[in-house]
């Protein structure tokens, strides 16, 4: 049985056009997609997705549902099967409970939390509006930040008295546990056992989930105390995961959809004067940078998001990292800069909605754009400063999974910066090769992750390997990590794992000129390389694997498009993938793919390699004919011999290292 918790999570993080788009190509129809119906043959389509419910429906045939139907019914998946599925989609790890009792318990758990929070979020209410001091404190504080009746209504803002113990004391009077109090963060138990309010003397913002949901609560303090914090908010909980939820998203989802836009601000109080001004298509990141469920949650709803700042330019900086995984989600990201002293609150106080909007639309700018031109700015004209900024931009234009936006963005920057585009594109296409990788190494660790767990909760083993697993078949763990060898000293090995490194990030490139039968001139590729010269030195690997891909890549390598990596990251064998996928991204290397640096000097590299293996495996020899030499054990003809032996070895030995040191 899967835990409950796991479900939710699934749930939230699924993204229906995202499932749907993985059987059926769709292409935006209003606010829905359509697709020809996977379920029924059909030449014009018929199957519309519908992003804000969550569902899909054929007008055909009747079929459809939410993901988890659509799964179901299209694969003949079972429930836990497309709850599986789709948490290995999301790199969701997948908790088994192995008790239906424990699941129901924990399930009757979270509404008890979630109906405590209710009543706290209507007490705070009533707090504010009904009593004394949430009148004279509470609601006069709001009023004279010009927040109207009906908007604080309409945000559930309340208030908690300054005792302390107000709240507690209410809760338990209508039989609120004392155990959720505590773990839902209303009450915090003292040292001494007593419950203290969390919020006390505080106004308070309820967090609604995307359902409607009271999830948690900030409180923000009125008057200015040095040590204390403006804001407290709720500590995680079984219904709350801060990375989950974004402030004011039950309110904007309908608005954010019918206009196909959401605006994104930092503070509650931004999200709430926006409103109070018209303009309903606005959540809150409450502070922290954008985590990928809730860019996720937004994409439930549109794909067009603009950020606004106020004019502080270091605040502006810090963000960007976080906008530049905006793209890799493909949401078109605008940026709105507002005027110097103004903040999406403040300006929304003193403008119209439309004067807002068309503010907005007047002075939005496109991310990428935005940020060139800022950081351009910022180097002047000096010319190392001028190059990083560029690698900067590439290095977002690169997140972009789109070829044409891409493309179209390669473009205005080469404008914008005066650099050729040519470059541009190499720089971008080498770092999302890199990103690639990195991507599917930790897909693959997920996947092998997520599946041991689906076995192993009963009985967890240290090592984290799924045996006897049916799913994973033992050479994709295995292959995860180098093969283990048995035979061969340190040095050896790790002069045949270098050779192997290379091999694979560059055995196609050309490092040098050769002849055909024939006579002609032709490049010699860096796998040939390694190939003769190990030939040429008696040279052999003692690991299978190796010997395996070195003489795959000969076989292959006059294929059209051939490159080392894309032909081994595609091959069928687990083992082989996975080896090649760990020595294309081992972290912690300086070796890129195709960085040019190490292509300027390919075939020096190359030649040290394979002199370190020779000497390598000539040392390995001297000590172990040296031993024999010493043990006494020869005859008199065998030592000779092998006395001669020992010399030439040395000889070799002087010779390889000389290469070496070129
Ligand atoms: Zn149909």
């Amino acid at each position: 049985m899967i835990d409950r918790k796991t479900i939710d999570q699934v749930y939230q993080a699924t993204d229906i056009v995202d499932v749907v788009s993985d059987f059926v190509s769709l292409r935006k129809a209003g606010v829905n997609y359509k697709g020809l119906c996977p379920f029924h043959d059909e030449k014009t389509p018929s199957f519309v997705v519908s992003p804000a419910r969550g569902t899909c429906h054929c007008f055909g045939c009747g079929k459809g549902g939410n993901a988890i139907n659509f799964l179901m019914e299209l694969n003949n998946m079972t429930y836990p099967e497309a709850i599986r599925w789709l948490a290995r989609k999301y790199g969701i790890e997948v908790i088994e409970t192995g008790f239906d009792d424990k699941a129901n318990a924990e399930r009757k758990h979270r509404e008890e939390l979630l109906a405590l929070n209710q009543w706290a979020d209507e007490w705070f209410q009533q707090t504010l509006q009904e009593t004394p001091e949430g009148q004279g404190i509470g609601l006069s504080y709001l009023r004279t930040r010009n927040f109207r009746d009906d908007i604080i209504r309409k945000f559930q803002l309340g208030y908690c008295p300054s005792s302390g113990h107000s709240l507690g004391d209410a809760a338990r009077k209508n039989h609120m546990s004392e155990d959720n109090l505590v773990e839902t963060g209303l009450c915090i138990r003292t040292n001494g056992g007593k419950l203290r309010d969390r919020f006390f003397g505080r106004v308070i913002f309820p967090v609604h989930n995307y359902l409607g949901k009271v999830v948690a609560f900030g409180g923000r303090i009125l008057q200015k105390k040095d040590n204390v914090g403006k804001y407290v908010n709720s500590p995680e909980s079984p219904i709350y995961y801060k990375s989950n939820e974004l402030y004011g998203i039950y309110f904007a989802k309908q608005a954010i959809q019918r206009l196909d836009c959401c605006y994104l601000v930092e503070g509650y109080t931004d999200v709430i004067s926006m409103h109070q001004c018209g303009i309903e298509n606005v959540v809150a990141s409450s502070g922290t940078a954008l985590t990928h469920d809730q860019i996720r949650l937004i994409k439930k709803f549109t794909t067009n998001l603009t950020v606004l700042y106020d004019g502080d330019p270091a605040g502006i900086k810090a963000s960007m990292r976080g906008i530049d995984m905006l793209l890799e989600h493909g949401l078109n990201i605008k940026v709105l800069l507002l005027p110097d002293g103004d903040d999406p609150d403040s300006f929304a106080r003193k403008h119209t909605a439309d004067e807002y909007i068309d503010y907005i639309n007047q002075h939005q700018v496109d991310f990428i754009r935005f940020k060139t031109d800022l950081l351009l700015r910022d180097a002047g004209s000096d010319i190392h400063a001028r190059a990083s900024v560029i690698n900067n931009i590439a290095d977002s234009i690169s997140r972009i999974d789109d070829t044409i936006t891409r493309s179209l963005y390669i473009a205005e920057c080469a404008t914008l910066t005066g650099v050729r585009e040519q470059d541009i594109i190499e720089t971008v296409n080498s770092t999302r090769n890199r990103m690639k990788l990195t991507k599917l190494k930790e897909q693959q660790e997920r996947s092998v992750n997520v599946q041991s767990s689906m076995f192993n909760v009963q009985s967890p083993n240290p090592a984290g390997v799924a045996s006897g697993s049916p799913v994973v078949a033992p050479s994709a763990q295995a292959g995860i990590k180098e093969p283990r060898e048995r035979s061969g000293n340190p040095s050896t090995l790790r002069a045949a794992a270098n050779i192997m490194k290379y091999v694979i990030r560059y055995g196609e490139k050309a490092i040098g000129d050769t002849e055909d039968e024939a006579g002609n001139t032709r490049p010699l590729t860096f796998v040939e390389y390694v190939s003769e010269a190990m030939k040429s030195d008696a040279l052999t690997f003692t690991q299978p694997l190796y010997n395996t891909i070195l003489q795959e890549l000969l076989t292959n390598k006059d294929k059209p498009h051939f490159t080392a990596l894309n032909y081994l990251l595609s091959h069928p064998d687990d083992a082989i993938r996975n080896y090649a996928l760990s020595q294309a991204t081992d972290s912690g290397s300086t070796i890129g793919v195709n960085d040019d640096s190490i292509l300027d000097h390919l075939y020096e590299n190359a030649e040290k390699l394979i002199a370190d293996l020779a000497l390598a495996v000539v040392s390995d020899k001297i000590t172990e004919l040296d031993h024999k030499i010493k043990s006494g054990t020869l005859t008199p003809d065998e030592m000779i011999a092998g006395t001669l032996t020992l010399s030439k070895y040395k000889e070799a030995q002087i010779q390889l290292k000389k290469t070496r040191k070129k």
